[in-house]
């Protein structure tokens, strides 16, 4: 047996406990991992409230995000002992996840836990963190550079924006954080932002262009936000669009790509080639302060994780929430 969370039912029906589970339900792999350490991150949350349609099969174990030791292996890639992530392919929606003391899944959705972090690192970065990196490098492949101007980060206290503000800032960029929580501005600057946004700035409908501002932004909200944001980047800046915080839609106009050339660059963590997780992950290494990642971190109980979720999405959890499941056992 080991414990988990497990999500059972049906869409719009469905109940969410921590409970004790056969190891001989773990679904098919070439890989058993004993789990370390997971997250929660935004997509965790849905799956857990039920607020969006995550979770594809019931029943589901959440949790997009992993780090253990293998337990044991048929993929030529690994063998017991080995430190390894996971990050996405679709695990805690239509495969079980991470929020559980032990999963099975395919060697080839595994990378090797880099050598600078320990398990609870790798899970404080969690997929938030590899996508801020994927942000940045998305940034930084069309073209922008510290000297092409100021970048915004929007949901900044978030754990996608915290670990793009520590990373821009690091690299030397200018960053103008976004947040509607003003009272997390000194938080905020001891991560390297230069200057805070009050979010409702960004909220409302706006004009198709204002002035240019923003040489580069990386967007964790859509909606109006995201079209405001287009709206006031400079001429050929870009714009890695990767979450919907405040909405799916996208209320824009086509004025700033055509009259600005701005580019607006789509950022998916789930499906990723493993050539640029490991890209993405390499450079978290170099990049990423350790002490700013602690600063990030609140850790919770593996027992409260099902209430984390919804607190994550009352907006009441700053930067990264890391949950400890291992050594448990007991149902309860
Ligand atoms: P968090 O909940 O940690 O952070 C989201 C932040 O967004 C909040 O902290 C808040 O920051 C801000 N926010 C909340 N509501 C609104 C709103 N109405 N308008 C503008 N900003 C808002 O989530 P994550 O950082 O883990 O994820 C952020 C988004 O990125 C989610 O939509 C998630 O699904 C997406 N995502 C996408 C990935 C991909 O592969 N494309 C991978 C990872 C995440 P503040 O209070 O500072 O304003």
């Amino acid at each position: 047996m080991f414990k988990g969370v497990l999500i059972e039912g049906s869409r719009g029906d469905q109940k969410v406990s921590l409970t004790s589970i056969e190891e001989s339900e773990l679904p098919e792999g070439d890989v058993t991992v004993d789990i370390a350490f997971s997250t929660l991150n935004y997509k965790d949350a849905l799956a857990i409230t039920g607020k969006s349609p995550i979770v594809k099969q019931y029943p589901m174990i959440p949790g997009i995000d992993f780090a253990g030791t293998v337990s044991s292996s048929t993929h030529a890639d690994f063998k017991a002992g080995d430190p390894v992530v996971l990050n996405g392919w679709g695990v805690g929606e239509k495969h079980w996840g991470g929020l559980a003391e032990k999963a099975r899944v395919s060697g080839d959705w595994l990378i090797p836990l880099p050598k600078a972090f320990s398990p609870r690192q790798a899970m404080a970065i969690g997929t938030a963190g590899y996508t801020a990196m994927l942000c940045v490098m998305a940034l930084e492949k069309n073209g922008v550079t510290p000297d092409s101007g100021d970048i915004l980060v929007t949901g900044a206290t978030g754990g996608v924006g915290s670990i793009a503000v520590a990373l821009l800032a690091k690299r030397g960029y200018s960053v103008t954080a976004v947040t509607g929580r003003s009272e997390e501005a000194d938080y905020l600057k001891s991560l390297g932002a230069g200057n805070i946004l009050d979010r409702a700035e960004l909220s409302e409908p706006g004009k198709p262009l204002v002035r240019e501002t923003w040489a580069g932004a990386i967007d964790v909200a859509g909606g109006q936000v995201l079209a405001n944001v287009c709206a006031g980047m400079k001429y050929r800046g870009v714009v890695a669009a990767c979450g919907l915080a405040a909405g799916m839609d996208f209320p824009s106009t086509v004025a700033p790509f055509i009259l600005r050339g701005v580019t607006l660059c789509g950022v998916d963590s789930v499906m990723a080639p493993k050539a640029e997780r490991l890209e993405a992950w390499k450079r978290l290494s170099e990049d990423l302060d350790i002490d700013l990642l602690e600063r990030m971190i609140t850790e919770i109980p593996f027992e409260d994780a099902i209430e984390g979720a919804s607190q994550l999405l009352e907006g009441k959890v700053r930067g990264r929430i890391v949950v400890p499941v291992a050594g448990r056992t007991e149902t309860s």
